[in-house]
């Protein structure tokens, strides 16, 4: 069985994700779906939040996997048996992150692979920071998230908002 993992900090969860995570599901047997700690992003959402977005989110996908981990993307990857590790690539800004954080991982561990998948046309611009901004600002999302997350956004930043007001 070939297993692979896709990590992020799905904060929140876009169809840029979905995409990639779905086109992982054409290639691997199983998907390990696993939001991460990263030390650079400060999160909007909770680690469970974010998790339960992606369970709801990949509800019709029979072979994936949502969790949390707190560790090294290789030690998950090696917990789960995954062979490969799958990001998501849009510009080229991506390019050079990605890069240093595969070169990293391979240090790490020479048994897992990372494999890039190129955004499709229409994600190539989403980033779940850009959908934050929209939303923060009381934007329409709902283009780029799953309703149920374009809520979870809404009621995020009116308590947000009550709380500058009050
Ligand atoms: P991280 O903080 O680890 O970059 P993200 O949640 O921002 O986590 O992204 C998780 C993965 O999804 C990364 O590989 C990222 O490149 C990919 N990704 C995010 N948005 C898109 C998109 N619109 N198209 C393709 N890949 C994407």
């Amino acid at each position: 069985m070939k297993i692979a993992v896709c990590p992020g900090s799905f904060d929140p969860v876009t169809y840029g994700h979905l995409d990639i995570i779905t086109r992982a599901c054409d290639i691997f047997d199983r998907v390990y779906v696993a939001v991460l700690p990263n030390l650079g992003k400060e999160a909007l959402f909770t680690p469970s939040e974010r998790v339960e977005m992606l369970i709801r989110a990949t509800k019709d996908l029979d072979t994936v996997i949502c969790e949390e981990f707190n560790g090294l993307v290789v030690e998950y990857a090696k917990l789960r048996g995954a062979v490969a590790i799958v990001r998501g690539l849009r510009a080229v800004t991506d390019f050079e992150v990605e890069l240093k954080m595969a070169s990293m991982n391979h240090y790490l561990d020479k048994d897992v692979e990372t494999i890039f998948m190129m955004t499709s046309n229409e994600y190539s611009f989403l980033s779940s920071s850009a959908v934050k901004e929209v939303a923060s600002l009381g934007g329409n999302v709902s283009a780029w998230v799953p309703s149920f997350v374009a809520e979870a956004l809404s009621r995020k930043y009116s308590h947000a908002q009550k709380a500058e007001i009050s």
